[in-house]
């Protein structure tokens, strides 16, 4: 009857939250045992001058290289480490070998670009998170000018007192700081011109349907303008299409990124592309 088939379902529930609570858990340990053997690599995504052409950025995106299932996609493993705790050490690595490979390259006479790291919401919950920067950048010896620092414009929403003081504290530094998926994250203009940011990143939502969807071009052509009149760099997200660019280009965006360039690439691809811009 209804009784017996209600309680069927509640253990097939129960049954479903157990093996998802211990993939979770699986996942979780494969997870911090990849941390330790240094199954976590960086990929770089070119940013590129729209005005010239030119690489004058990258962006650095982890990859966790699991021997049995090759490369495992960050939207699997960073939201997992961000409730387990596992994005402190996770995120410490990924900025102390951001700031190593950009010293390397620097060393190596290639051209001078900025890098950028994501910043979790977790980390920015950190009050130490300007003590880890600083450790990264003075063991490495990379400059602080050329470290950009991308923070979700939701995390800054989250508490947003705390978040002001980190940043600025960030910021005495001498990192960059940029907002990444701007526009879907509702911060308020009074909240937004009190960040110390520099540098603004339109949401990939908003290109991908550029030409065809007129609202998205309009946001993002507000986006633009109003990053401009703050005296922020915009730079566009996801641009997989000459239109896209062009479009980009004639509404004044600063920089851009996306799979019309380059897939974000391993360190010697980037390395390759990077000399390639190098003057002959
Ligand atoms: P994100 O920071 O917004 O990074 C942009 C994502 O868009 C990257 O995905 C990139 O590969 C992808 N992308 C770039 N160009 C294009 C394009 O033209 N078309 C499309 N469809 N996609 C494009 P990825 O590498 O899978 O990273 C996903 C997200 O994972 C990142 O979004 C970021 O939120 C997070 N993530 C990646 N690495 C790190 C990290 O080291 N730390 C933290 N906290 N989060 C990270
Ligand atoms: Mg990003
Ligand atoms: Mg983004
Ligand atoms: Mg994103």
């Amino acid at each position: 009857g209804a009784k017996a088939q209600g309680r069927g379902a509640w253990c097939f529930y129960a049954e479903e939250m157990t093996q998802a609570a211990r993939e979770r858990l699986t996942l979780e340990s494969r997870l911090r045992r990849a941390l330790q053997q240094g199954q976590l690599v960086l990929h770089y995504q070119p940013q590129i001058d729209i005005a010239t052409g030119r690489i004058v950025g990258a962006e650095a995106l982890v990859r966790w290289l699991d021997p049995d299932e090759g490369l495992i996609s960050p939207a699997r493993f960073i939201p997992l480490a961000e409730v387990s705790g596992l994005i402190e050490p996770l995120g410490a690595w990924v900025l102390a070998e951001a700031c190593r490979q950009g010293q390397a390259w620097r060393a190596a006479g290639l051209p001078e670009i900025t890098l950028a790291v994501n910043v979790s919401p977790r980390q920015l919950r950190q009050s130490d998170l300007p003590a880890a920067v600083a450790q990264a950048l003075a063991q490495s010896g990379f400059s602080a000018a050329q470290l950009e620092l991308e923070i979700t414009e939701s995390a800054l929403a989250e508490n947003h007192e705390h978040a002001l003081r980190i940043l600025h504290e960030l910021r005495a530094l001498g990192v960059q700081l940029a907002i990444d998926d701007f526009g879907t994250g509702y911060s308020s203009l009074v909240q937004l011109k009190r960040y110390p940011i520099q540098v603004l990143k339109i949401d990939q939502g908003f290109v991908r349907d550029i030409p065809h969807n007129k609202d998205d071009m309009a946001i993002s052509a507000a986006i633009v303008a109003m990053g401009h009149s703050m005296g922020l760099r915009v730079l566009a997200e996801g641009v997989e299409t000459a239109e896209q660019l062009e479009f980009l280009r004639a509404q004044g965006c600063d920089r851009y990124q996306g799979y019309l360039r380059s897939r974000p690439v391993p360190a010697a691809e980037f390395e390759d592309l990077l000399r390639a811009e190098a003057p002959h």
